[in-house]
């Protein structure tokens, strides 16, 4: 079997395009132009690349954005502060802080000081728990980027095996709870599960998000499985790579989606959905 690419680039040009539609509709309509506040403290050169494709993305949909750049060692209080003018500025609909923060900042204070109706990357506490009860604000991006892929694949995931590798709380458990409340049968599984393998060959759904290079191998997986690689990995050589083994699952699997163009693409166009979603909820 040769697998059915998962095209993130073209879902994410289509999704895109819709967007930019409605945020000139919502312009003309209320003179409301959705907006986007990114924060970023440090240098790192992987967040500085996240951020610049973000902003340009905002401005390629028509949304207003603003970079806000801080020193790694800058006061927690002065982004705390930051964080508060910008809850309260009617221009900015979604703040987002790019992770990870420097060690000397507790991560959690930041995103709870995120008006929880601004939050579109959907990590507060308050739209965390909204996920959990089936009534989501904000789901985050990456998890409902790839929703979208196996929506858009008109991929049923009623009563199907899906399994998940990995459990943070930016990918591995909004994913679990997604696939559950869309009838789904999930399995989360970590770095101490036994037997991963057996877990993953009995996937119809398989969901790579660990951050293992190439860890999925094509033993790996069920004949026909619908195989999503969240991962992305930089390779000695510079290249990026995903979390499965691409060439060699995409001969068992029946759909696959790519690294670099697959899941990538779909967590920022998932932002500005969220983004846009947000002015659009507040200009009602
Ligand atoms: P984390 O490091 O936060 O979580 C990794 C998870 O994988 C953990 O739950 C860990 O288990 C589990 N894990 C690690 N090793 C193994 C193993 N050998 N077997 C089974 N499980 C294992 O990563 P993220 O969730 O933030 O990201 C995962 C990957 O997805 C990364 O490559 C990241 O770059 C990528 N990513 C891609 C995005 C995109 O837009 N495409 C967006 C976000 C992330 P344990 O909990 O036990 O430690």
């Amino acid at each position: 079997m040769t697998a059915t690419i998962l095209d993130g680039n073209a879902l994410a040009k289509k999704l895109r395009a819709d967007f930019k539609t409605r945020a000139e509709a919502l312009l003309a309509s209320h003179g409301t132009r959705p907006g986007l506040a990114v924060i970023l403290v440090g240098e790192d050169a992987a967040s500085q690349v996240y951020v610049r494709n973000k902003v340009n993305a905002c401005a390629q949909a028509g949304f207003h954005s603003e970079k806000i750049l801080y020193a790694p060692d800058v006061e927690p209080q002065r982004v705390f502060s930051r964080i508060a003018e910008l809850n309260a500025d009617p221009k900015i609909h979604g703040i987002l802080v790019q992770l990870p923060l420097p060690k000397h900042f507790d991560s959690d204070a930041v995103l709870k000081a995120i008006c929880p109706g601004k939050d579109v990357d959907g990590f507060h506490a308050e739209n965390v728990g909204a996920l959990m009860q089936g009534h989501p604000r904000f789901i985050p991006c990456t998890p409902y980027g790839v929703m979208k892929f196996l929506a858009e694949a008109g991929i049923d995931l009623k009563g199907k095996e899906a399994v998940i590798l990995g459990r943070s709380n930016i990918v591995g458990k909004p994913m679990a709870m997604l696939l559950m409340q869309a009838s789904a049968t999930v399995t989360i599984c970590h770095s101490q599960t036994r037997d991963l393998a057996f877990h993953t060959r009995r996937a119809d759904i398989l969901v790579a998000a660990l951050g293992k290079p190439r860890f999925v191998t094509a033993g790996m997986v069920k004949p026909g499985a619908v195989v999503i690689d969240v991962g992305i990995n930089r390779l000695p050589d510079g290249k990026l790579c995903g979390d499965v083994d691409f060439a060699a699952v995409s001969e068992v699997a029946s759909a696959i989606t790519p690294v670099p163009g697959g899941v990538g693409p779909m967590t920022i166009t998932m932002l500005l959905a969220n983004t846009l979603e947000a002015a659009e909820r507040e200009a009602r």
